[in-house]
């Protein structure tokens, strides 16, 4: 029996991937190890957004070749997609697979007999087309499920499109069976993925159907406690969404959006789809149904053109924001993008200070949030993640919660009554014994 270990970098969407290969290769025969188990063959899904890129893979490459000099290595991933003739030259690699060929590597490497050569099998992306379902099961507590790929939107900084290929998606009918099939196990949230989720429902070029009706169909599903959506474009985010997951019995309180700039200037020149009022108008939506509501934002600092004033005007819009925290970006540049050839690239240092910056925004607003739920009575969902004696778990409307060490309480959703936040920033809870009520 062949051994064979994964190596993930980058998205939720490379995880479910990873994960669904992974399986293919058990199904036939192949036994799953760890990377330092001496594997016969080495998968390694690489990401292309994820700074150093090429080293970081060069660098797993070579401690595969440590492990097992004998080894198969295949490179799998965005960063495989973009620059297949690169990382066949990088010494210890037998093969590379693009974005149309990664889910059939098994029946294309035939037996991953080695040959002199590196077999390069990357098409052209325009020849992803089809949509490949996926869901993560690494973790009893979660599971991250694909139900949409690739992009047709072109924002400046972007090479995900380039990299993933046409906006594509699941059927809800195939969905119901995946999330009918997690429900068979002991997961109990289940995260929809995908590059562009708010964009769902087009098969084979044509849009068939619609995010709403997906979510919809899904939250009637018995045996899932949780729904998460994992990043929504504010443009797709319709009114309609936004009531249903006020009233769902299933989907969580929490929206991830990305708005990139807070600078109408900066937005255009991204080539993004909305303005800065209609995110507001978005956040205020959502919060005037749902005041417990958790809103992460992603935002980029350091494209081309900002100015210290525009910069400003980002920062001023999400201090005024109610949103409860960001994930910030410093704009880097990527090859092949529209905003590489722009003017007005801001200095590196000028970026990382702008980075820093909205960093502690972030704590600031994160701190806030949490600190207008204490007092307030939440489900947490305790997961196998322990630090100093105690167990950590989210809240429906992600906060991130710790409590006495317990390990019956590990994937289970118990009720808790949210007390004060400790030094690392984390909210405690009331002692389980006075709070917990059995699920
Ligand atoms: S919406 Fe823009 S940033 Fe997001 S994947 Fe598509 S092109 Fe990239």
């Amino acid at each position: 029996m062949k051994k064979v270990a994964f190596y993930t970098l980058g998205c939720k969407l490379n995880y479910s991937e990873t994960s669904t290969i992974s399986r293919m290769f058990e199904n036939k025969g192949y036994q799953k190890v760890e990377f330092d188990e001496t594997p016969d063959i080495f998968i390694i899904n690489t990401c292309s957004v994820t700074e150093n890129a090429d080293k970081k893979c060069k660098k797993i490459v070579k401690e595969a070749k440590k492990i097992s000099p004998n080894s198969y290595v295949t490179i799998i991933g965005c960063y495989a997609q973009l620059k297949p003739q690169e990382i066949s030259e990088i010494k210890g690699v037998d093969a590379v697979l693009g974005a149309a060929e990664k889910f059939r590597l098994i029946e294309l490497l035939d037996g991953f007999a080695k040959e002199q050569e590196t077999k390069v099998l990357a098409s052209e992306i325009q020849d992803a087309i089809v949509f490949n379902n996926a869901f993560s099961m690494h973790d009893r507590t979660r599971t991250f499920l694909k139900v949409q790929d690739g992009c047709n939107y072109g924002c400046a900084f972007c090479t995900i499109p380039l990299a993933r290929g046409k906006s594509r998606s699941d059927s809800t009918e195939n969905i119901l069976k995946s999330v009918r099939e997690i429900a068979q196990t002991d997961v109990k949230e289940v995260v929809l993925t995908g590059v562009n989720i708010g964009d769902f429902g087009i098969q084979e070029g044509k849009r068939e159907e619609r995010f709403i009706d997906l979510i919809r169909a899904i939250d009637e599903v018995e045996g899932i406690d949780r729904y998460r959506i994992s990043s929504i474009e504010p443009n797709l985010l319709t009114n309609e969404a936004i009531e249903f997951v006020s009233t769902s019995k299933r989907f969580v309180p929490h929206f991830h959006v990305p708005l990139q700039s807070g600078s109408n200037e900066i937005l255009r020149k991204m080539g993004r789809r909305y303005l800065r009022e209609l995110y507001e108008d978005r956040v205020s939506k959502i919060k005037t149904l749902m005041p417990h509501c958790c809103i992460g934002v992603d935002v980029i600092v350091g494209f081309p053109g900002e100015t210290d004033e525009l910069f400003l005007e980002t920062y001023n819009f999400l201090n005024e924001l109610d949103i409860s925290y960001l994930h910030v970006f410093t704009y880097s540049e990527r090859a092949n993008t529209r905003a590489v050839e722009m003017n007005g690239v801001v200095p590196m240092k000028i970026r990382n200070e702008r980075s820093k910056m909205l960093r502690i925004l972030s704590e600031k607003k994160r701190r806030k949030f949490y600190e207008e739920n204490l007092g307030k009575t939440f489900t947490v969902l305790f997961e196998e993640d322990i630090e100093d004696g105690k167990m950590h778990g989210f809240t429906e409307n992600y906060i991130r919660v710790a409590a006495k060490y317990d390990p019956i309480l590990i994937n289970e959703l118990k009720t808790v009554t949210l007390n004060e936040i400790n030094e690392r920033g984390t909210v405690e809870v009331l002692e389980p014994e006075q709070t917990y009520e059995s699920h």
